[in-house]
């Protein structure tokens, strides 16, 4: 399986990070090895100084396709949670300023932690789904799926053009503002709709 991550999907966070707003997705992608198993703490790198916290809508694709229909995207998945992509926004400075593919920015171990998934048909309102992640106790970010620039139809169409998806792949959605440092110590959980799904530790 792999691991698809869409970057600059929300308009606040494009602007936070003093990005420009992109013409159609842009995505980049985390092997297998990203992926945190529940229970594992997050062990904070040693190659990186800043590791940032980056809250996502997850999808989870169940059929295999290649240059999906907008119209037909909703058929290629069917399950929905909340994950982390872990970014060490040091490295990815310096790889952006040197016109470099940001891999040892973000496709490290353990740098996708991902919850348990949820049937999308069984969420209240598919087109408005909240989630979020809390440090510590307090939130430190909270979006909505409504406030995306591209939609998940729009993000499976143009992904599905260079890379055939493949049933138990993961797509990243993109991070609302917010985003943040971890430090060691820190506790993050990960929220659905209200509901927690996953939470790690920091070591
Ligand atoms: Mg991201």
């Amino acid at each position: 399986m792999k691991i698809i991550c869409v970057g600059r999907n929300y308009l606040a966070h494009v602007k936070e990070l003093d990005n420009d707003l992109p013409s159609e997705p842009m995505f980049f992608m985390k092997p297998e090895t990203a992926l945190l198993p529940e229970g594992k703490p997050f062990l904070y790198p040693d190659f990186s100084k800043e590791i940032h916290y980056e809250t996502e809508l997850v999808l989870r694709i169940c059929k295999t396709g290649k240059n999906i229909a907008e119209n037909d995207a909703p058929y290629y998945y069917n399950a929905i949670t909340v994950g982390i992509d872990f970014t060490a926004r040091d490295l990815q400075s310096q790889c952006k300023a040197k016109g470099h593919p940001w891999e040892v920015a973000k496709a490290f171990d353990g740098s996708a932690p991902v919850g348990k998934f949820q049937e999308i048909s069984k969420l209240k309102n598919p087109g408005d789904i909240t989630f979020g992640m809390k440090r510590n106790g307090e939130w430190a970010q909270q979006g909505c799926s409504r406030d995306m620039i591209f939609s998940f139809d729009k993000i499976i169409a143009h992904v599905s053009r260079f890379v055939t998806l493949q049933d138990g792949d993961l797509i990243f959605t993109g991070t609302p503002q917010g985003v943040g440092e971890v430090c060691v110590g820190d506790v993050l959980e990960l929220f659905l709709e209200g509901k927690m799904v996953f939470s790690v530790v920091v070591k």
